[in-house]
């Protein structure tokens, strides 16, 4: 029985042989005490990649997002967010407690959203209304199949943010796949927020960790919420090291991951009882199923396939540099067996 192919998440993946030896090379400290070297390090590449005065590591990138958000909110404002946002959706309804804001969603088809429709739910602050404080975009857009709003999108969404006097947050934790889909520096997409997060644990392969970036003004506030939130972590040197790997190393070869994602959705549109729900720009594809997709995910299991079940007729698949193109076609080759007969 050959390995199993992991398309739960790309969040799946062990470190690389080349992780391992910066793990082992790297100069540590502690970086609650501010002197980790291998920290400093990730952070001053990973604000000079994203075009900002300084970064934050942190542990994850809910921490990332939540601590971005608490930083732009006072109690009581109102942030926006695209409605399946997974600041909405996944982070354990932080908003409501750390940053103790008021949610409004966006409706958008296909993860990209509308500045219309962004702009009908801007609230100005008065006697009676909670100020929208902030605008927060997901790119690339996981529940929507790994959705790339455009640099030209990003740009309306900063001069809409610049009318109103809204921060500008951008949940990137795919944002290197953004860019790579888009084919620009991801400094296009990331110059023009007030904050990003982005994640080093995704698409990027490292064990764990994001980095937050910003003003170096944010970026002070964002330690001590990060302090406060109990994630100040000591020789995080270690983790850091693994995160310039990843930014050095696995942000180039994002575009193969994409690659292989487009045979699998384009497959998947050829058998019987599945459709993509979304295009695949990404890495993330969204699949709707006729039959119970808890039964699809049992029998892909049992092929040695694993995916997610993603609501009761859906599923995802996430392609990660650890699902290689045998991978792919021994997925295809499971699709096409499709569920069986009870007769078979
Ligand atoms: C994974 C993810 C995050 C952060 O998740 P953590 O598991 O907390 O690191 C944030 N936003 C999006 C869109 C994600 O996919």
């Amino acid at each position: 029985m050959s390995r199993k192919v992991d398309l739960r998440s790309d969040t799946v993946t062990q470190p690389t042989p080349e992780m391992f030896e910066a793990m082992a090379r790297a100069p540590l400290g502690d970086d609650v005490l501010g002197d980790d070297p291998t920290v400093h390090e990730l952070e001053s590449e990973a604000a000079a990649r994203t075009g900002h005065e300084a970064a934050v590591f942190v542990p994850s990138g809910s921490m990332g997002n939540q601590i971005a958000l608490a930083v732009h909110c006072r109690p009581g404002d109102s942030i926006l967010f695209e409605e399946e946002a997974h600041v909405m959706f996944y982070e354990a309804g932080a908003p409501a407690v750390i940053a103790q804001a008021i949610t409004r969603q966006v409706p958008s088809s296909e993860g990209i959203m509308d500045v219309a429709e962004i702009e009908k739910r801007i609230l100005k602050r008065s006697l009676h209304t909670p100020g929208t404080a902030v605008l927060a975009v997901e790119n690339t857009h996981n529940r929507k199949g790994g959705a790339v709003t455009p640099v030209e999108r990003m740009r309306e969404f900063r001069t809409l943010c610049d009318q109103y006097g809204l921060k500008f947050h951008l949940d990137g934790a795919r944002v290197f796949n953004a860019a790579t889909a888009l084919g620009v520096d991801v400094r296009e997409l990331t110059s023009q927020v007030d904050s990003v997060s982005f994640c080093l644990s995704k698409g990027l392969g490292s064990p764990v960790g994001s980095v937050l970036c910003g003003s170096s003004e944010l970026i002070e506030a964002a330690r001590f919420w990060r302090k406060r939130l109990g994630g100040g972590m000591r020789q995080a040197g270690l983790l850091a090291a693994c995160g310039l790997v990843s930014l050095r190393k696995m942000v180039p070869r994002l575009a193969e991951d994409h690659r292989r994602a487009a045979e699998l959705a384009q497959a998947v549109e050829s058998v019987d009882g599945l459709a993509m729900a979304y295009p695949c720009p990404t890495n993330i594809l969204i699949i709707e199923t006729e039959a119970p997709a808890t039964k699809w995910v049992e029998t892909l299991q049992e092929r040695g396939i694993l995916c997610m079940a993603f609501g009761p007729n859906r599923l995802r698949m996430v392609v990660h540099h650890q699902v290689d193109d045998a991978g792919i076609a021994r997925t295809i080759e499971a699709l096409r067996a499709g569920l069986g007969s009870p007769a078979s």
